[in-house]
């Protein structure tokens, strides 16, 4: 082995050091989540219902919360839905359910927030969209009221800047600058600069008009994955505000997860998000938690932060026997996940803890001897039989037709005395 091949290795290992910029506290009664500074990296999620309808908000959030978001954003659009909220909180907080809610404000926020003081007070942190606060003249002024009552009520902002609707006005300042240059920049430069300017100018803004510096967090939404990471690299590079992160518009299905996933690592890895939202179209009929545990798992397989026990499953192949194979792997998954409700409160350190659902016997007993707990399943031409290992070392051989409620037996077992308080 040579020296250098060693260096090289020694020098590759895991994540940049996190951004360290300040850290903004979001507040809902005694529960505080920090976005920023040294706190892990927040998973947020946002409603698709009509706010106006409490209870169907109120149960959708709960949904959300549950599945571990740990701010929730819900749209404030109209009269109706500010009158809702203070319902939706106090329903939540009947519930138990003590997630802070953050207000999503277009065109009129500074009205609704003027108009419906309850709803200013049971939201946790108001989302202000600079581009869409008011034309010419207005803009200022409704911008400078919203900050104003952030600071009445306390409340941090998040400045969510997103090319989709960018303030032209600014916009046009910087084409009429980059005019000027003696060789000007493309079109996509231009309007990275639009964005990033926009969402600091507006937070220096913030600043002048009263509003802490503490109390606000930046992001600069767009919908292609390179450019999301121009933009928020120079975002980093620029300001110390707690940056919001997520691909606005990212799709349907596998595409939105791809995309996210794909723009949001190679930030996160340079250090760059405090916060992270994936924004998926749901499927109809689709489960609005999907986005949830998307963000989780994209942390989770990143290293950077532990939700759920991890199930390593092998894809299967043409030695993969029968569909026994995957259906273990998605009842076990699944069975982890509904049991983290219960685990997470009784077994500290249980989301560490890493299970090997594998196809066979070729990379079977040797993965499941690296996670805590492993089954290797017969493939073909291979005796019926699955051992299991925990901790390195084969313990039993499970046969038969209950296989599955057997290894699942054995995993909540070792759940019990590995993580269980003493
Ligand atoms: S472990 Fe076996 S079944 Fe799974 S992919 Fe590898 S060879 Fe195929």
């Amino acid at each position: 082995m040579r020296d250098d091949d060693i260096n090289e290795f020694a020098n590759a290992s895991g994540p940049a050091a996190r951004r360290l910029g300040r850290a903004t506290l979001v507040r809902h009664g005694g529960k505080v989540v920090t976005v920023g500074g040294t706190a892990p990296i927040v998973v947020q999620s946002m409603t698709n219902t009509d706010t106006a309808d409490a209870i169907g908000t109120a149960i959708q959030v709960k949904a959300l919360a549950l599945a571990g978001s740990e701010l929730v954003r819900i749209t404030v659009n109209n009269a109706e839905a500010a009158e809702a909220v203070p319902a939706i909180r106090e329903q939540l907080d009947r519930m138990g359910i003590d997630v802070p809610l953050v207000g999503d404000f277009h065109y009129n926020g500074h009205k609704l927030l003027t108009d419906f003081p309850a709803c200013a007070e049971a939201l946790s942190k108001y989302r202000i969209n600079p581009g869409n606060v008011g034309q010419g003249a207005k803009r200022d002024t409704q911008f400078a009221q919203m900050i104003e009552l952030a600071c009445k009520y306390d409340k941090p902002v998040r400045i969510g800047v997103n090319w989709g609707s960018l303030d032209q006005s600014l916009l046009a300042r910087i084409m009429d600058q980059n005019a000027s240059r003696a060789v000007p920049w493309s079109a996509q430069a231009v309007m990275y600069e639009a964005l990033v300017t926009s969402a600091i100018e507006n937070a220096v803004r913030a600043e002048e008009v009263g509003l802490a510096g503490d109390k606000i967090i930046l992001s600069c939404k767009v919908s292609g994955v390179q450019d999301l990471i121009a933009v928020y690299r120079a975002l980093a590079r620029r300001c110390n505000y707690p940056l919001h992160l997520g691909l606005t518009e990212a799709g349907m299905g596998s595409k939105g997860i791809v995309a996210s996933t794909a723009a949001l690592s190679v930030l996160l890895q340079e250090g760059i998000g405090d916060t992270i939202r994936i924004s998926l179209t749901p499927e109809p009929g689709g489960d609005r938690t999907r986005e949830v545990l998307v963000g989780q798992e994209i942390l989770q397989t990143m290293g950077l932060r532990k939700f759920a026990p991890m199930v390593i499953a092998c894809p299967g192949c043409g030695r993969t026997t029968s569909t026994t194979f995957q259906e273990l792997a998605e009842k076990i998954q699944t069975y982890l996940r509904q049991q983290m409700q219960v685990w997470k409160k009784d077994y500290p350190g249980v989301e560490s803890m890493n299970v090997a659902v594998m196809g066979c016997i070729v990379n079977g007993p040797g993965e499941s001897k690296h996670a805590n707990i492993g089954i290797s399943l017969p493939g073909t031409g291979e005796s019926p039989a699955a051992p299991v290992f925990v901790d390195g070392e084969k313990t039993v051989t499970l046969r038969g037709e209950h296989i599955a409620e057997e290894f699942q037996a054995i995993v909540a077992d070792y759940v019990r005395t590995r993580y269980g308080r003493q």
